[in-house]
């Protein structure tokens, strides 16, 4: 589902993303870790084109993210509307949460499915009911996002990303903005999601998701992947040293 192959990115001087290679297969749940400033954020947020790429190419469902083929068969960057139609594919979920904060619950997850025509006010209403279900939040649907704990807010977040029925998930240091007795609420629904094969990128701090939910987890150093693999094979005491240390110093 998505292919990034010799992904580069510079801010100013600075190279943050030196090549990196990705792939993530239907169904699969990839966990990004590294140390801080080691360029996750920015790679998961070139996988939608929140961040432009300066090199390499990245695919979403086989389509080039950011650019399409233009008559010449050349690329040329996306119309808004283009992008945005591809993003609608690619739900994310920020650090902070960053809810409607003058729309209800129900609203912040209906508006979306609306807007774009994906569904009808009756039927965005229905699914975002069943999503608020899912993420364990039924009974707060016409609650306002202040009137929820961060924890809550956070499983809005993820409620209001799958209401496009992305192919999709990326999340960007979801729980590292909460207090730490609202994370494992967040990592549940997570975990839930992976159980129901949700195809997701996960970059994070928490050691525990990328044991328990990984399928493939890999570890990013100073703007490259130093390492990939299974969870047992990372975090296993063949893993490389480097990671070790890391996982020691985190966890
Ligand atoms: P953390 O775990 O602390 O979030 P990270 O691995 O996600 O770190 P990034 O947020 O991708 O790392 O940042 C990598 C580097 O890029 C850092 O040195 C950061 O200062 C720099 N950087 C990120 N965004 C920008 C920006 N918009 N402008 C300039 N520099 C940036």
């Amino acid at each position: 589902i998505v292919e990034a192959r010799g992904v580069t990115k510079t801010f100013g001087e600075n190279q943050v993303l030196k090549g990196v290679d990705l792939d993530v297969h239907r169904g699969e749940v990839v966990v990004v870790i590294g140390p801080s400033g080691s360029g996750k954020t920015t790679l998961v947020r070139t996988l939608n084109h929140l961040e432009p790429h300066d090199g390499g190419i990245v695919l979403v469902n086989g389509e080039t993210v950011g650019y399409r083929p233009g008559n010449d068969g050349r690329l040329i960057p996306r119309s808004d509307a283009s992008m945005a139609e591809q993003r609608s594919n690619i739900g994310m979920v920020f650090q902070r949460f960053n809810l409607f904060p003058h729309l209800s619950v129900l609203e912040n997850i209906a508006l979306a499915p609306q807007q774009t025509g994906l569904m009808g006010r009756e039927e965005a209403q229905e699914y975002a009911r069943t999503l608020l279900g899912r993420v364990g939040l039924a009974q707060h649907a016409s609650k306002y996002p202040h009137q929820l704990s961060g924890g809550q807010q956070q499983r809005v977040a993820i409620a209001r990303a799958l209401a496009m029925k992305p192919s999709v998930m990326l999340f960007d240091e979801p729980t590292s903005a909460l207090d730490p007795e609202l994370v494992a609420e967040v990592l549940e629904v997570i975990a839930d999601l992976a159980n129901d094969g949700m195809t997701m990128v996960i970059v994070t701090h928490e050691m525990k998701l990328a044991r328990d939910v990984a399928d493939w987890v890999v570890f990013m150093e100073d703007g490259n992947v130093v390492e990939a693999g299974p969870p047992a094979l990372i975090f296993g005491s063949e893993g490389h040293e480097r990671i070790q240390r890391f996982v020691r110093h985190v966890s």
